[in-house]
Formats: structure tokens, sequence, C-alpha cells
């Protein structure tokens, strides 16, 4: 929107990007990701006869130093959410219109700004589903998909850093990510128009089971606006209303793309979501630092199949299927009493949709110490849930390979698979595969004591909480 509007002005644009602090403190995989994905908007600004113009350090120096070297009376940009991106932006606009400068800031990124969705009371939601109610009574608007063929620019040539900097992500080492992503806006709308055409029809039976990969794996790209919600939500009530696909299934997706919202939402209404627990009671929790235990989890060796596979999963393509997120959030959080705040930064430094949002309401609802989350006490049993979503176990066998030859129930507890299937399969249990790093039962009652504890504000009674490990441990 913000490139469309000042197209509109019929002046010459420098479309140009700021390699800021947060970029440079971003996870290798986020890092990986955006550099394709602005070598792939300066692709598309070239085809208009433009191009993309990089500049690195603080915005506002930068923007300071486009405008000295233009003359141009105007800045426009898409609004970011993250409350330091927004915070630096409302120094920018207010420096700058103080200057004269016209400024202007829209919404690309968001099907609703966060501070427009507001309960009878004029207050923010905390509960998702009044939320999405309110959310859902309208449509939001259609994109704009305008953008001419050609974009005039300056006469005079500006300088541009190399897309390819040490600061750009370019070799952050995680070059194996290009074979399972095409980040940038033709790879976005591929995927989309992929998923529209086969996998939403069957999103609501099959959403859930990470093996058959029927969710549309737009997270990365809505993250960094190869595409936008709009775009995505706008496509999938066309799909319905040509009876491409059921409405309960497009609902569904919708429902998915709210959370999204929701996120924000709260993000807006709680500017610390990644650091502190909307529950304060959590604050007193007794969480174990464990730097050992920890690393185990983000190796995919914790002894259960389907938390490997999933924290396996993240290590190789830098994305992990939801479901068996919730399943990982939920054991490190639970039969590891690891703070969710260690995960959440595991996450960060992995993921290629690395998003504070989605993140921080994902770790803090799988802990329970969320705004709208899941009890404390209900505490996944991985088994279980594996044998629910992964029943025949092809996810586990595509992602712990050695694993593969164990027939599934036992694939999802090899510890209590029979002597005679283990040898078959070629597995010895401590030396191709781990014993289970806690039993179930005890952690899972260890976790409750916990629990119980913080809220009858007992002193701690087991290990005192350890400190804030880090991700990186
Ligand atoms: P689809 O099922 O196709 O959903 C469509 C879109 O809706 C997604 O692309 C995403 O933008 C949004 N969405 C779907 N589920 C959720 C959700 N539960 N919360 C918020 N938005 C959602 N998502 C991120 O984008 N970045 C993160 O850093 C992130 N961290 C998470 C951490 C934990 C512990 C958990 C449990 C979930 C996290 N999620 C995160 C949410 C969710 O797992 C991913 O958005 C989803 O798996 C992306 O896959 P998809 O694009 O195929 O989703």
């Amino acid at each position: 929107p913000a490139l469309a509007a000042a197209i509109e002005r019929g002046r010459p644009v420098v479309p140009f990007f700021v390699h800021d602090d947060d970029e440079a403190r971003a996870g290798a995989a986020s890092r990986w990701w955006l550099h394709q994905s602005l070598a792939a908007l300066d692709a598309s600004l070239r085809a208009r006869g433009s191009r993309l113009v990089l500049r690195a350090g603080s915005a506002a120096e930068a923007i300071d130093s486009l405008l000295a070297q233009t003359n141009a009376d105007a800045v426009y940009w898409n609004r970011r959410h993250e409350p330091a991106a927004a915070a630096r932006e409302r120094a920018v606009a207010t420096e700058l219109r103080g200057r004269g400068v016209d400024c202007r800031s829209y919404n690309a990124s968001l099907l609703a700004e966060p501070w427009t969705i507001r309960a009878s009371g004029g207050d923010g939601y905390r509960v998702f589903t009044p939320f999405w109610r309110a959310l859902r009574a309208n449509d939001p608007p259609a994109p704009s998909q305008w953008l001419p063929d050609a974009i005039a620019t300056p006469d005079r040539p500006l300088a541009s850093e190399p897309l390819a900097s040490p600061r750009s992500g370019a070799a952050s080492g995680a070059a194996e990510f290009a074979g399972c992503w095409t980040p940038g806006e033709a790879g976005a709308l591929d995927r989309l128009h992929a998923f529209i055409g086969s996998d939403l029809a069957r999103y609501g039976q099959c959403r859930d089971q990470p093996a058959a990969e029927a969710t549309s794996r737009l997270s990365a790209h809505l993250h960094f606006g190869d595409i936008g919600p709009r775009q995505v939500w706008h496509a999938a009530v066309a799909a319905a209303a040509e009876g491409r696909a059921q409405p309960s299934d497009v609902e569904r997706f919708l429902s998915e793309l709210g959370w999204r919202e929701f996120a924000y939402h709260l993000l807006h209404q709680f500017p610390n979501l990644a650091e502190v627990p909307v529950r304060p009671e959590f604050e007193r929790f007794e969480w174990i630092g464990d730097a050992a235990a920890l690393r185990t989890w983000q190796q995919g060796l914790t002894g259960y199949p389907i938390v490997d596979a999933g924290m396996r999963q993240l290590l190789q393509t830098g994305w992990m299927h939801n479901r068996v997120r919730m399943i990982a959030a939920s054991f490190l959080t639970k039969h590891l009493r690891i703070d969710w705040r260690d995960g959440q930064s595991w996450f960060r430094q992995r993921l290629v949709d690395a998003d504070l949002a989605n993140n921080a309401l994902g770790w803090q609802w799988v802990a329970g110490c969320g705004a709208d989350a899941a009890p404390f006490f209900r505490i996944f049993n991985p088994t279980l849930q594996a044998e629910r979503f992964d029943a025949d176990g092809s996810y586990v066998r595509r992602w712990v390979p050695e694993l593969r030859a164990l027939p599934a129930p036992a694939i999802h507890a090899p510890w209590a698979a029979r002597p005679a299937d283990l040898a078959a399969a070629g597995i010895r249990l401590g030396a191709d595969y781990p014993w289970p790093m806690v039993d179930h039962a005890s952690a899972r009652q260890q976790a409750l004591d916990a629990y119980r504890r913080m809220r009858s504000g007992a002193p701690a009674a087991v290990r005192a909480r350890g400190a804030h490990q880090g991700g990186s441990a």
C-alpha cells in the first residue's frame, strides 16, 4: 500500500529498506528469509525500471541521508507492530513532520489494526472467541493489487549497500532451507494458489495431522510481507464462493488468520508479551534451569519420537507443524519445566516464520500463562498425541529415520516396544535412539505439584528456578 500510494503522487520514487538492529539480532533462519525476500523485491522493482536501495544502521539516519541526497519531500511506509519498531516509526515520523516532510504510514500486514477492534466497554479483548466474532463481523477490505509496469526513479543514481552483505543474512548458514522455501512474492503466490487449489478443501479434517502437509505454510511469507493477510483472506473466501472448498474448511482457515490478528491485538495491549507472563502468578513458577536438558530438547534427542521429530523438522527446514509446536513446547515447559522464554528464544533463532507476537502467544498459550491459554494442568501426553495425530507414524518416520522400521504404534513409544520388534527394526535403545529423558507420569506429577505450589503461593520446594538460560545454550 505504501508503494502504491507513493507512486500515485506522480513523482519519482525511491523504494528503500533499512537493515537496522532488529534485523541484525534476528535468527539465522529469519535473516536468510529476509535476504531472499529483499532480493525478490529488488528483482520485481528492476522489472519496472526501479530498484531497491538498501541502507544499514539507524532508520532515522538512513532516512535523513536519503532525504538529503534526493530532496524528497515525502516518506511513506507500511507500519510494523513490534513495540520497538513501532516506537522507532513514531519517533522518525515526529521528527520528519517537524521538518515539514509529508509522512504517511499504511496497514499492509494485518486484517485490522490492533487498536480498531474493541469490546463494548472500549477495552481490547483478552479471549479469542469474542475477539474473533468482532473481527469476523466484516470482511476486511480487499487489497489493491495495482502496481504500474514502470516506476519513475530519480535522475541521479543512489548508493546502496549490496544485497549480499555480511549483515544481510546472505551468508547466515541457513542456505539448506533453499530446497524447502521460495521467499518472495512469486513464491508466496505459488504457495497460496497451491493451497487454495487442493489443501484448503481438506483443511478442517487434516490440519492437525503433521504428515498430511495440509496447511498453507504461508506463515513466513506473511511475516515478511511477501503476501498480505487480506490477499490470503479474499482468496479463501472466493474459493468457498466458487464451490472449490466447503465453507467449514474456509472458516477454519480464516480463524487461524484470526489467531495471528489476536496475537498482535494482545501484543498491542501487552507490549512485553515476549518477556512477561500475562498471568502474573507465573512469575512465581519454579522453572528449572537445566541447560543440558534444554540442549537435548533443542537437538531432538528427548527419547519421545513425536517431540524429536518436530525439533528435527525445525532444525532441517526452519519450520514445524503447529500441532507439533504445541506438543514440543508443552514437553519443554511441563515435562522438563524449563522456562517458556527459553523455548521461545530457540524458536526465534530457528524458525523461518519467527514472529514476535505469534511466538509469544504460542508459548504463553502452551505454558498456561497467557491471556486465553490452555490451562497448565492439562498436560499433553506426547505418546497419546502422537497416536492420535500421527496414527500411522509417517511423520515420525520422516524426521526420526533411525526409527523408520518400527511399526505404529510402537514407533511412538519405542521404550515400550517388544524386544523382538526393536531387534527386527535394528534399534538398540540408548545407542541408536535415546531412552526417554523423563518418565511421563512422574514428570507430569511434578509439574502439577509445582503448579499447585505456585497457586498457593508456597515457597519453592524442589529446585530453585534457574537463571534464564538463553536459547543458544
Ligand atoms: P496455517 O494453518 O495454514 O494457517 C494460516 C496462517 O494463520 C499461518 O500462516 C499463520 O500466519 C496464522 N496462524 C495459524 N495458526 C496460528 C496460531 N496458532 N497463532 C498465530 N497465527 C497462526 N506462528 C508464526 O507465524 N510465527 C511464530 O513464531 C510462531 N511460533 C509459535 C510457537 C508456538 C509454541 C506455537 C504453539 C505456535 C506458534 N506459531 C507461530 C503459530 C503456528 O504454529 C504457525 O503460524 C503455523 O504452524 C504456520 O503454519 P501454516 O502457515 O501452514 O499455518
